[in-house]
């Protein structure tokens, strides 16, 4: 099942062939072509389009042939920088179904970050649309598409959008494809599926890290598909038939995994919805739960958070019978937030832990294997196919129960986890793994703690990773950004813990014109402008809370920025040993900035 004769790279299931899409929609069609396979819900534009096995079927198919006469084929890249439409479905699964690797880049991103993307995986064909909407907002995709191409060293050949309607979308011709237009030329196209080797890569999906350049995680066919039909039935509960509702998005590892293909390799319908869980109003997902006697649902703890602010009798004013479980997953879910939720549905509430890297769940209550009980705050023991390991940080040596150390994983790494970096072994080498006791192992970089019955409670990353409702960004990008603002001398941003978003990322800036911020009215001028500028590179969804302006930032005598000290203070802990740093000064200024 496993060749491991170059670790820390894991073969998984070597010699044998797969393919993602036939084992999501072709295998079921023999019994379930008249099932429901896709319920897409927006709120926002008030449509629902559902599709059975055979409909969905005849969609992959068509979206598949309109790459192929593009020219896309096995092994080429394809991005994909979709709102939540069935289309971006087509799309994921068509490029499953000819061998071709998709790139989903979150729609939330911008310019910038869409750019580096397109220069890491270089693809043949970008899949978008015109735009999407949120909160009642339309936000435009093709300007920001087109902006990225124009900074992008390498150009797609090809761009298809699909039409909304939604905004204005001027196309380029010869360059620009019509979705419409071309699916109508392949309504009745047969498209043989491509066997791709178990260990061929499916997808790349680009997650932050320490740097401030993306990561790309390059995910396989056969293990992956074999994680997730086996977490469908240990962790999720999930049968064939069932209706399964993931509120996340495609672009993010939770969609690719439990939107896409987790339901659909396990023959169930799953919800795809766009919109927040507030609008029309809180009742919203759980009017969902009752019209399609949705069975499993899974979403992160922030979307509960922002529910218990409202009334819970909307919660209880739906028929939740099919409901079995809600599964939370994407940061630490808080005691009160897991017991307010579990109470106001009356289900059991499954906390599991994982990361875009691991593809599927690290850390569960395996409730489909054998029952167990669930410790508030944890998200439980390791899956199956991941030996743990908590690594004290100074000594390298083991935890005892209830002491502090660095979360690891002993190699190989499960099936469905990543198998590289793309493009770049050295640095998925040199990103995640160190000796310890003379075995190689991974790093999760997250810090954690193991209670006597082995159970792990998460507490936060070791790196500068921070987590703003469940999305992961790097401080570093974020700092990068920033600092391209022509006033901007030095930055230094932080996550700091936050009620309703867990964390949020805060910015001390130095200004090259230090009179200019010397008055509120020009602190507040450069601040929009810093966040503007932020916005059209990265996104709004890394946009920090709030850029402050000092005249010092503080630093180790060799000059590093003293991250810690800084979220230290700013979330009103002691800054612990400041023995290294160069000017105490800067520390108080931090704390005088965020007094005012
Ligand atoms: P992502 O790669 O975006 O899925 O983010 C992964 C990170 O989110 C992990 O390294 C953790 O820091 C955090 N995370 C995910 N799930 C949980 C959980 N159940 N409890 C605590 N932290 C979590």
């Amino acid at each position: 099942m496993l060749d491991y004769g170059q670790p820390p790279f894991a073969r998984w299931f070597p010699g044998g062939q797969a393919n993602l899409c036939y084992n999501a929609v072709e295998r079921h069609l023999a019994e379930r072509s008249g099932q429901l396979a896709l319920i897409h819900v927006s709120t926002e534009t008030g449509s629902e389009r559902v599709f059975n096995y055979a409909e969905l079927h005849a969609e992959v198919q068509r979206m598949a042939a309109i790459m192929q006469a593009q020219g896309v084929g096995k092994g080429d890249r394809v991005q994909i920088y979709m709102p939540m439409i069935p289309e971006a479905v087509f799309a994921m699964l068509a490029c499953a179904h000819i061998g071709a690797i998709h790139s989903v880049v979150f729609s939330g991103f911008a310019s910038l970050s869409l750019a580096w993307c397109i220069d890491d995986a270089r693809p043949r064909l970008i899949v978008s649309a015109d735009a999407s909407s949120r909160g009642g907002k339309v936000v435009e995709y093709k300007p920001l598409l087109d902006e990225a191409i124009r900074l992008a060293e390498s150009k797609p050949e090809k761009v298809l959008l699909v039409d909304r309607a939604l905004a204005p979308m001027p196309r380029e011709a010869g360059w620009d494809l019509d979705y419409a237009a071309e699916r109508a030329k392949h309504m009745d196209a047969e498209v043989p599926c491509v066997w791709l080797d178990s260990t061929d890569p499916s997808y790349i999906l680009y997650t932050s890290g320490t740097t401030g350049k993306p990561k790309g995680v390059q995910r396989d066919t056969g293990g992956y598909a074999v994680a997730l039909a086996a977490s469908m039935r240990s962790i999720f509960r999930a049968q064939p038939g069932e209706t399964m509702f993931t509120a996340s998005d495609i672009g993010w590892v939770v969609g690719h995994s439990y939107i896409v293909y987790g339901p659909l390799i396990n023959g169930m319908a799953t919800v795809m919805y766009e919109d927040t869980p507030i609008r029309p109003d809180v009742g919203i997902w759980w009017s969902l739960v009752e019209k399609y006697r949705i069975n499993a649902m899974f979403t992160a703890p922030t979307a509960i958070r922002v529910l218990k602010r409202k009334d819970p009798a909307l919660l209880k004013k739906h028929d939740l019978s099919s409901l079995n479980r809600l599964l939370l997953a994407g940061e630490q879910l808080d005691e009160p937030t897991g017991s307010w939720i579990g109470e106001a549905i009356g289900k059991p509430i499954v906390d599991n832990y994982w990361q875009t890297e691991s593809g599927w769940p690290i850390l569960a209550n395996q409730g489909g294997i054998e029952e167990m009980v669930s410790k508030p705050g944890s998200p439980g023991l390791p899956s199956c196919g991941y030996r743990m390991r908590l690594v004290n940080e100074a000594g390298g040596g083991e935890c005892a129960p209830g002491e502090k150390g660095v979360l690891m994983i002993d190699g190989p790494l499960s099936p469905g986890c990543m198998q590289t970096v793309w493009g770049d072994d050295a640095r998925f080498v040199s990103t995640y793994w160190t000796e310890v006791g003379g075995k190689l192992c991974y790093s999760t970089f997250n810090w954690g703690i193991r209670d006597a019955d082995g159970y792990f409670f998460i507490l936060g990353r070791t790196d500068d990773v921070i987590n703003v409702a469940s999305h992961r960004l790097g401080t570093r990008e974020i700092e990068e950004s920033i600092s391209s603002h022509p006033q901007v001398a030095e930055v230094a941003v932080v996550g700091v813990a936050a009620k309703l978003k867990g964390q949020m990322a805060i910015g001390f800036s130095i200004s090259r014109k230090p009179e200019f911020v010397e008055t509120e009215a020009g602190c507040m001028q450069l601040e929009g402008e810093v966040m503007q500028t932020v916005d059209r590179q990265l996104g709004a969804v890394a946009r920090p809370a709030r850029v402050f302006f000092v005249s010092a930032l503080p630093k180790t005598r060799s000059g590093k920025l003293l991250h810690r000290a800084m979220q230290a203070v700013a979330e009103r802990r002691t800054p612990g040993d400041l023995t290294t740093m160069e000017e105490p000064a800067a520390l108080a200024q931090i704390q005088q900035a965020l007094k005012v």
